[in-house]
C-alpha cells in the first residue's frame, strides 16, 4: 500500500509519499510515472494540502439504505448522482467555513471517496476498478434546509469549502470492506462499511463514466452511511478510513467577526 500526500515543502506545494514519520517528495505526481527526487522530511509539523484538485466531483447520493432512511427518502434503482465544484475543495485541518447566511442547517456527512487515476469513458465495472488509484476520506457537507427547498443541489451541496478531502491518498485497499468512521468533537456519529452501499464502487464509477469521462485526479463521493447531523461553530468534525488516516476540521462561522 502506498499513501501519497501533497504538502508544502520549502513554499511550494509538491507530492510526496508516506515513509515512516517522513514524507518522500515524488516528482512529478501520482498520476504518471514518478520518481523520488531524495528529498524528505518529517510529517511533524507539516503541513497537509487537500491530496488532490480534481477537475470535478462526482457524489452518489442514498447510497446506503439506513441513510436513505434516516431523511426519508427511498433506495435509488440507480446511483443518483450530482456534482460538486473544485472550488469546495479544502484541505485537512482548514477550517470549515459554515455559510451562515445561507443555512441554518448545516450537516457533515463522512463519506469513501474514490481518485480516479486514468481517463476512463463508458468502461465495465471491471475497468473502472483498475482505474481507481486510491481512496481518502471527504465530508460531503450540506445545506439541509436549502436542499430540502431547492431542487437542484448546487449550492446545498456545491458552496465554498463543502468538500474536505484528506488526509492521503492510499492505494491497494480492499473497496469491499472500507470502514468510515465520522466523529464530532471526539464523539462517533457515523461508522459505515462500503459493503453496505446500495451501488458497490466499482458500479459507481462504471455508471458515472457512462455519462462522462472521468480524468486523472477526478473524484468520486460514494455515499453517506447513516447519522447524519447538524455542525456548530467551535465544533471539530473528524472523517477516519483505516490505512488512510483521519481528516479533521475545525468548524467556524464565516460570518463571525474576526476577533
Ligand atoms: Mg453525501
Amino acid at each position: 500500500m502506498t499513501r501519497f500526500v501533497r504538502c508544502i515543502v520549502d513554499g511550494e506545494p509538491v507530492y510526496g509519499v508516506i515513509d515512516g514519520e517522513e514524507v518522500a517528495v515524488i516528482d512529478p505526481h501520482p498520476f504518471a510515472i514518478y520518481q523520488q527526487t531524495g528529498r524528505r522530511v518529517p510529517i511533524e509539523g507539516l503541513r497537509l494540502l487537500a491530496p488532490v484538485i480534481p477537475s470535478k466531483i462526482v457524489a452518489v447520493g442514498r447510497n446506503y439504505a439506513d441513510h436513505a432512511a434516516e431523511l426519508g427518502n427511498e433506495v435509488p434503482t440507480e446511483p443518483l448522482l450530482f456534482l460538486k465544484p473544485s472550488t469546495a475543495v479544502i484541505g485537512p485541518g482548514d477550517p470549515l467555513r459554515l455559510p451562515t447566511d445561507l443555512s441554518d442547517e448545516v450537516s457533515y456527512e463522512g463519506e469513501i471517496a474514490v481518485v480516479i487515476g486514468a481517463l476512463i469513458s463508458r468502461v465495465t465495472p471491471e475497468v473502472a476498478e483498475k482505474a481507481i488509484l486510491g481512496v481518502t476520506c471527504a465530508n460531503d457537507v450540506t445545506l439541509r434546509d436549502v436542499q430540502r427547498r431547492e431542487k437542484q443541489w448546487a449550492r446545498s451541496k456545491g458552496f465554498d469549502g463543502s468538500c474536505p478531502l484528506g488526509p492521503a491518498i492510499a492505494t491497494g485497499l480492499d473497496l469491499s470492506a472500507i470502514r468510515v468512521r465520522t466523529s464530532v468533537d471526539g464523539e462517533l456519529r457515523q461508522d459505515g462499511v462500503s459493503s453496505q452501499m446500495v451501488f458497490d464502487i466499482p458500479r459507481i464509477v462504471s455508471e458515472i463514466s457512462q455519462a462522462m469521462t472521468l480524468l486523472p485526479g477526478d473524484v468520486v463521493l460514494t455515499g453517506s452511511p447513516a447519522g447524519v447531523g447538524l455542525l456548530n461553530p467551535g465544533q471539530r468534525v473528524r472523517v477516519e478510513i483505516d490505512g488512510v488516516g483521519a481528516l479533521e476540521n475545525p468548524v467556524v462561522d464565516r460570518n463571525a467577526p474576526a476577533t
